[in-house]
């Protein structure tokens, strides 16, 4: 399995880099998991949009969706073969305005996703975990089924005592790492204190650290996220375009 990062920033884009959006390969499979600002633009250097097998979001706050617009015209218009007749997007149905305008026609169609319940998408078996954000959201973990490779994705959340269950021995923890340390006040994302805490407490094998501010020194993000974690868990902060082996 391949994990290639699109965009990492969380809220809104900066300096020529999108947010939230990623593309997890496996095989030919190619799922992209969530489709923040500038997704299609990151993809295409990757593979043609049309040739997305499905997507999958975990909650639709704009800088996860931002781009789904024209992902959808791009299957209505776009000339081309396509990888399947209409591209299936996966979301929750706790928002049914927004799960709405999953489907366009001969571009795409929304499927629900039961986050209490396993999600088998190709060579891919997923399951979720609520998280704490002022809007309904998942933290899908994936496993690919035929490695039982495992990334968990944690969306976006504050902590909260059952992340440390959910991402327990996970290959990959990708972590919202939206705060330094220091941060001060309401927090509907994790510090990298707390990303790094995480990490240790559940016995991942590898923290990689999304959803970026804009300010600050990411190395200083990375340093305080790898204090917490301990050294033996490697510690990074995402690269665009990077591609991740899981
Ligand atoms: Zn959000």
């Amino acid at each position: 399995m391949q994990l290639t990062v699109l965009g990492c920033y969380g809220g809104y884009p900066h300096n020529g880099i999108g947010t939230s959006s990623y593309l997890i390969t496996s095989g030919d499979y190619h799922l992209l998991l969530d489709c923040g600002s500038g997704a299609l633009l990151a993809l295409e250097k990757q593979l043609s949009p049309l040739q997305l097998s499905a997507v999958l979001l975990t909650h639709y706050h704009h800088d996860h969706t931002a781009d789904l617009g024209v992902l959808q015209y791009e299957w209505q218009l776009a000339p081309g073969a396509k990888a399947e007749p209409l591209l299936p997007i996966y979301g929750h149905t706790a928002d049914p305005l927004n799960f709405g305008s999953l489907t366009w026609p001969d571009s795409t169609v929304g499927r629900a996703y039961n986050p209490a319940a396993p999600l088998t998408l190709g060579p891919l078996t997923i399951t979720f975990i609520p998280t704490h954000h002022p809007v309904p959201a998942y933290a899908p973990r994936i496993t690919e089924t035929a490695t039982g490779k495992t990334l968990a994705f944690t969306a976006d959340t504050a902590v909260f005592d059952g992340l440390t269950d959910w991402a327990q021995d996970a290959d990959v923890l990708l972590a919202d790492t939206n705060f330094y340390a220091d941060h001060q006040g309401p927090a509907w994302h994790l510090t990298s204190t707390q990303a790094g805490t995480l990490a240790q407490q559940a016995g991942v094998h590898r923290l990689l650290l999304t959803h970026l501010p804009q300010t600050g020194d990411l190395q200083q993000l990375a340093t305080e996220a790898q204090t917490a974690a301990g050294a033996t868990i490697p510690v990074e902060v995402v690269q665009p375009q990077f591609i991740y082996k899981i």
